[in-house]
Parts: structure tokens; C-alpha cells; sequence
């Protein structure tokens, strides 16, 4: 028997499923409430259901539709990546990152990714399919039960798009996950703390630029010129810079949100001095912050910038006038940069 997934409901679908079950109404929302407001993933811990009601769910239902395979630690940032399969044997990974902020959960939008970016590791095997809001949703949720109860403290405050997938490629999804997990009867994550990173799907930028939410757009730039971007990352013959830029524009002046540039410095192929000085030409006047990280090398064989360049690199845009950090690389000791776990797992489909 295929069991129904509750976090896919909404709630007017579970109404219609309990109904269905010859039970109120209200139940619908308690259980609706239990999920999404309290992160609970457990039947058992749904107290104010009756017994006969808990068992019925757990025996025709589930509530989130995957299941952890792997996780790895890291002891020295505490960042924790999670290994899930989903229902058809996809596998995602999702990171749970302390920060001093809060707490951040990076959340995969797709299994695999079909951008072909040359030094990710997502993309190899091609893309599996699209997430749906609740294989989003549960990412969070199941990060949040690892904190503990949300009322009793420690909570996830902030999510970040930059899991496995192109977030804008599955764009319905996205938007129906980001307005649930916004909500105050859900995990009420605000606006503000929620980055969606995208290799630079233009139009998608201006179409999410016209819903006027303050999300924080994070575009993967990595290089300063088309031919460069074009060996690097094959979405630029799509959108080239003329096309990209302009709608990184569009969104910073329709959200008054500053966009946030992704450079990864390759090693001797896009973090020469003169690199910086063209990427400083290139987004000066626009409302935006470079965020710098040397490459995390994997199985593709590029290798990250050295330190002295890192650095070099930042003082260029510095002086340029652009606002720029250098980003350590979190979780890098847990093969947190994309994809790596679900690739060493040897499929992307078990
Ligand atoms: N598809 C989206 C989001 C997923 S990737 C995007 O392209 O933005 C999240 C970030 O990790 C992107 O900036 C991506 O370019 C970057 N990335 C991928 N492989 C990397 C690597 N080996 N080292 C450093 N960053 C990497």
C-alpha cells in the first residue's frame, strides 16, 4: 500500500483526507500544527490525538518521505550533513550549519542538477527530478529536530538555497516552500534569512524580482568575462553577463535586497589580478557584496586559490570600491561542499 505523505498536504487537503477517515475536522489542524508549527515527526508525539487516531496515521501515513542514510559531523565547526533517500530512491544531502547568527540549513531543490558547472560535483550525474515543497520542507524539519523541540530554544533561523539543484529551474516548488516555511503557523522563517543561490537563470531572476519578497538573491558568478564564464559554467551561453547583470539589477532595485556574488577562486584560472579588476568594472554600481571562497577541491580536479591570493583578490575589489569577504569554507572537512556524499555513495539513485 502507498502510504500519503502529510507533509505534502495543505491544509484544506488534510481536512478533505481526515474527513475521509470519518474524523473532524479540527484534527486536520492539529496534525497540520504538530508538523509544520512544532516540527514534530513523531505520532507518538502528537499527545493531544487519540490513541486510535495516532495509530490509524501510523499505519496508512507518513509524515516526511525520506529517510536518512549517512550523516558526518564535523567536530570543529559543528556542522552536521545529512545523506536522505527519498520515495523513488533519489538521494539529496542538507546541512545544518551553526553560525553565531543562528542556525543556518542549507536544503537541496533538486536531486542532481543539469547546469553542468565544470567544478561542481552535483551535476555529474545529470539531474534525477525535481523536489517538491515537502521533500524541501522536511529537510528543514528534520534539521530542526536535531536542535530540539522549537519552543524549547534552539531554532533554524535561517535557510539557504545552496544544496544540491538549481532552485530556479524548479521554480513553483521553491515559491510554494519558501511562502510555508515563512509562515507564522509554520516555521516562520523570515524573509530576510532565506538565500536562494542561483548559477544565473535570468529571467527566472526577474520573475522572482516581480514578487517583491526581501529574499536574499545569491548569484554563482565565478568569472568576469563571457569566455571565461562560458568554459566554467555552459548556462552563460544561455543568459551571457549582458543578460545576467542587468537582472541582478532589476531584483536589487525591485527587493532593495544587495545581491550577493558567489566567486569560487580556481586556482590559476579566474583569481589573477587581473580578474578582480574586471570583476570590479563589472558589478561597480550595484547594490552587492562579493562573497569569495577558494574552490573546495573534489573529484573534478580543479584546485582552490592559495591564501596569498585569496587575499590579493580581496584587497583588489576593496579599493575598487566593491564590498567583499572572503568566506571560510564551512563543513569542508564533511565533504559539505555540494554533492560530494551523494556522489562518493557511488549513485545518485539507490
Ligand atoms: N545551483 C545553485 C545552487 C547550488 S550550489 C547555484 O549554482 O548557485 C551552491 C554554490 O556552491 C554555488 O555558488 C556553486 O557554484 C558553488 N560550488 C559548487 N562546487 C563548488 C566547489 N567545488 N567549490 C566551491 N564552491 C562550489
Amino acid at each position: 500500500m502507498t502510504r500519503v505523505d502529510l507533509i505534502e498536504m495543505n491544509p484544506s487537503e488534510l481536512e478533505g483526507f481526515f474527513r475521509g477517515m470519518g474524523e473532524p475536522a479540527y484534527r486536520a489542524w492539529q496534525v497540520y500544527r504538530w508538523i509544520h508549527g512544532h516540527g514534530v515527526l513523531h505520532f507518538s508525539e502528537m499527545t493531544n490525538l487519540p490513541k486510535k487516531v495516532r495509530s490509524l496515521l501510523e499505519s496508512q501515513t507518513r509524515i516526511v518521505s525520506m529517510d536518512e542514510i549517512e550523516r558526518q559531523v564535523d567536530q570543529e565547526d559543528g556542522a552536521t550533513k545529512f545523506l536522505f533517500r527519498l520515495r523513488d530512491g533519489e538521494t539529496v544531502e542538507t546541512v545544518l550549519l551553526p553560525q553565531s547568527y543562528g542556525n543556518s540549513v542549507c536544503v537541496s531543490t533538486q536531486a542532481g542538477c543539469r547546469m553542468g558547472c565544470l567544478f561542481c560535483v552535483s551535476t555529474v550525474g545529470g539531474l534525477g527530478r525535481n523536489l517538491t515543497p515537502g521533500e524541501m520542507e522536511a529537510q528543514v524539519l528534520i534539521a530542526q529536530s536535531e536542535l530540539g523541540r522549537r519552543e524549547d530554544g534552539a531554532r533554524v533561523s535561517h535557510v539557504v538555497l545552496m544544496g544540491i539543484g538549481e532552485p530556479l529551474e524548479n521554480y513553483d516548488n521553491v515559491l510554494v516552500f519558501l511562502k510555508r516555511i515563512h509562515e507564522k503557523d509554520n516555521l516562520g522563517i523570515s524573509y530576510r534569512n532565506i538565500t536562494l543561490s542561483t548559477c544565473g537563470l535570468a529571467p527566472e531572476i526577474k520573475r522572482l524580482a516581480s514578487e517583491a519578497l526581501p529574499i536574499t538573491l545569491a548569484v554563482s558568478l565565478h568569472a568576469p568575462n563571457d569566455e571565461l564564464r562560458n568554459r566554467l559554467m555552459p548556462v552563460n551561453k544561455r543568459y551571457p553577463l549582458s543578460e545576467l547583470l542587468p537582472a541582478c539589477r532589476e531584483y536589487a532595485e525591485r527587493t532593495g535586497r544587495r545581491v550577493t556574488f558567489e566567486y569560487a577562486l580556481i586556482n590559476e584560472v579566474n583569481d589573477l589580478p587581473e580578474h578582480a579588476r574586471e570583476l570590479s568594472r563589472l558589478v561597480r554600481g550595484l547594490l552587492c557584496h562579493v562573497n569569495l571562497i577558494p574552490l573546495n577541491p573534489n573529484e573534478r580536479g580543479l584546485e582552490g586559490s592559495r591564501p596569498d591570493r585569496v587575499k590579493e583578490f580581496a584587497r583588489i575589489l576593496e579599493n575598487s570600491g566593491v564590498n567583499a569577504t572572503v568566506r571560510r569554507s564551512l563543513g569542508g572537512n564533511i565533504e559539505a561542499a555540494c554533492g560530494q556524499l551523494r556522489r562518493r555513495n557511488g549513485r545518485e539513485k539507490s
